[in-house]
């Protein structure tokens, strides 16, 4: 069962001022899509054609470099899109807001860490908040397109949220501003979803 790039939930003006119609264009209908595209092909007629994306990073084999950047890329997009909104921003909600200010401190002191990783990660690669069993919070990042999901050295976790910081994420609206991009990130981020996914992740 080949993989299908997902519609996104909100039109691709929608999330202006903070990240513009035509990065949004781009970024789903060219980079996920081929990140899509070449997924499929790397597990065709492989045992894993039946497998859940889940399934197939938790168990990747991380010399198989076709499979790692592509299931990667759209296992991340996927995740990307859904915590993002045109109504988001704000401070996090129900559970997760609790477990951030009881793990950080305060948001804000979140926000610059999470920011700090973001910016501090060389060339291309995401930020992320991850949540072990039980509920503790994580900073992560990750290069390329690798996620807390696979067996990485350095952290690990169910990803809350990611930042995508790849130049195709911002170049065209911010250029090498990328700490104005991450700092606009905070005005989208859908926390709602977030806690979600922190509930699903702490099992
Ligand atoms: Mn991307």
């Amino acid at each position: 069962m080949p993989f299908t790039l997902p519609e996104l939930k909100y039109p691709t003006n929608s999330l202006e001022p903070h990240i513009d119609q035509r990065t949004m264009e781009i970024h789903h209908g060219k980079h996920h899509a081929a990140y899509t595209l070449n997924l499929n092909n790397a597990i065709k007629d492989t045992p894993l054609d039946n497998q859940s994306i889940e399934n197939i990073l938790k168990n990747l084999d991380m010399n198989n470099m076709p499979l790692r950047n592509n299931g990667g890329g759209y296992y991340n997009h996927n995740l990307f899109w859904e915590i993002i909104s045109p109504n988001g921003g704000g401070l996090p909600v129900g559970e997760l807001g609790e477990a951030i200010n009881s793990t950080f401190g305060n948001f804000d002191t979140f926000k610059e860490k999470f920011a700090a990783a973001a910016m501090t990660r060389f060339g291309s690669g995401w930020a992320w908040l991850t949540v072990h069993p039980g509920g503790k919070l994580e900073i992560v990042s990750t290069p390329n397109q690798d996620n807390p999901l696979m067996p990485i050295t350095a952290g690990g976790g169910f990803p809350v949220i990611g930042l995508d910081v790849w130049e195709h994420a911002y170049y065209l609206l911010y250029q090498n501003r990328r700490a104005d991009y991450i700092s606009a990130f905070f005005s989208v981020i859908d926390w709602k979803e977030a806690n979600m996914r922190f509930l699903d992740g702490k099992g």
